[in-house]
């Protein structure tokens, strides 16, 4: 397997390819603009140092501000930090919301954090990356392991600095100037990308059982708005092992249960299988919303459902979709289906530059919109070119970006 970044430049590639872009334009669309790592001492509860590395790629600013999440991980790494904010670029583009793309992040494992240990970190990394970043320049927001706490001390940490304001970041909460309807953006994202879907291919909701792999942020919401739209989520994991139920789970309880013991795994009412197992079970589609290259040639011959949603950045590699296309499977691809977050990003950086607070339905709504957008897009481009979703939406993402470049005298 190549680097995570090669795989993602190979898909910007063949679409910088196939609209023809002139060379100079494609050296300047395929490296980032910028990237910093920093060294974060940070002050441990017994007493020592620690230093944690950290990064943010600036990847492209030709449609606006760098944007992106930060997050912490111990496999963070530049490769991977670079392949996502290149991601973010194609993202943001398709999604047709102002921004350029970014991506940051920590090696470290947050669960081994105390509460203040955590804390201390993400405001020293504010602070090493606060002279880079601000509300016209660089907009980070949540990502892998990172949430609206987080991003209110790192909204306080660069106010001491620079003054409140609270642009510079979103996913923030709602009491610091943060969306209603940010925290449920990715999941419900990933819900319309999927009914658009549903409706083109003639399927009806309650005949479209979904499984879902990764009961965060994006794949907890996921469950909650199908289940209110009418699918039947039927199989849901985290790191600890999943559940199945061909009836389907009631979404919200199996999230309660996971907040009150930390895994999914041991609700009553639904049986319990290996996580492993979860692409293998009977479904018609399957949710990718743990981690990157959850499917790979290797394991893409255990994916039963026949069409796949990517709802984490990259959980699919190049060789696994080939695998997966082979099997006569279709792959909604990452910058499409998790775009809803940061359509919402954009949402509340608008707000916020705006001096505004909009009430939860017209966030939905305009979220509804921006998505059904870029899905009937996407699906016309494909059907009329006879290419594969991801070609079609990268298309459609470095189109824009090279346009923007060309606006600004790059040829
Ligand atoms: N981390 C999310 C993503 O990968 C959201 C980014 C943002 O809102 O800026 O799309």
């Amino acid at each position: 397997m190549g680097s995570a970044f090669d795989a993602v430049r190979g898909f910007s590639d063949r679409a910088a390819e196939r609209l023809g872009l002139p060379d100079g334009l494609r050296a300047t669309l395929f490296v980032p603009e910028r990237e910093v790592t920093v060294h974060l001492e940070v002050p441990m509860d017994h007493g020592g140092m620690e230093v944690f590395e950290g990064y943010r790629v600036q990847f492209n600013s030709a449609r606006g501000p760098y944007k992106g999440g930060l997050r912490f991980h111990p496999e963070v790494g530049l490769d991977e930090v670079r392949c996502f904010a290149a991601l973010m670029t194609w993202k943001t583009a398709l999604m047709h919301v102002p921004f350029g793309g970014g991506k940051g992040g920590v090696a470290v494992d947050p669960k081994l954090l105390s509460e203040a240990e955590l804390e201390r970190l993400s405001r020293t990394f504010i602070r090493a990356i606060g002279p880079l970043i601000g509300p016209m320049v660089d907009v980070p927001a949540p990502d892998v392991n990172t949430n609206p706490t987080i991003m209110a001390w790192m909204v306080d940490e660069y106010a001491r600095m620079y003054g409140y304001q609270p642009a510079v970041i979103t996913g923030k909460p709602v009491e610091v100037g943060g969306s209603l309807g940010r925290d449920a953006a990715t999941g419900r994202g990933a819900a319309i990308a999927l009914d658009h879907l549903a409706r083109d291919r003639g399927w009806r909701r309650e005949d479209t059982p979904v499984s879902i792999q990764g009961y965060g942020n994006a794949g907890s919401w996921l469950a909650v708005v199908l289940e209110e739209m009418g699918y039947p989520v039927v199989a849901v994991s985290d790191t600890r092992g999943a559940l199945y139920s061909p009836a389907g789970l009631p979404a919200t309880e199996v999230l309660a249960h996971k907040r009150a013991t930390g895994s999914v795994v041991g609700f009553v009412g639904a049986e319990t299988i290996p996580g492993a197992e979860l692409v293998s079970m009977e479904a018609r589609v399957l949710a990718l919303a743990a981690l990157q290259e959850a499917v790979t040639d290797e394991t893409a011959t255990d994916v039963k459902p026949r069409t796949i949603l990517e709802v984490a950045n990259y959980p699919v590699t190049p060789e696994g979709e080939v695998a997966l296309l082979d099997s006569g499977a279709t792959v909604v691809p990452d910058i499409l289906s998790s775009g809803g977050g940061v359509a919402v990003s954009y949402l509340e950086w608008a707000q916020n530059v705006q001096g505004q607070a909009w009430p939860e339905e017209r966030v939905n709504t305009t979220l509804a919109e921006l998505m059904g957008t870029a899905t009937r897009l996407v699906l016309a481009r494909a059907e009329a070119e006879g290419i594969t979703l991801r070609e079609a939406a990268y298309l459609i993402g470095v189109e824009r970006v090279a346009r923007a470049e060309a606006a600004r005298g790059y040829r």
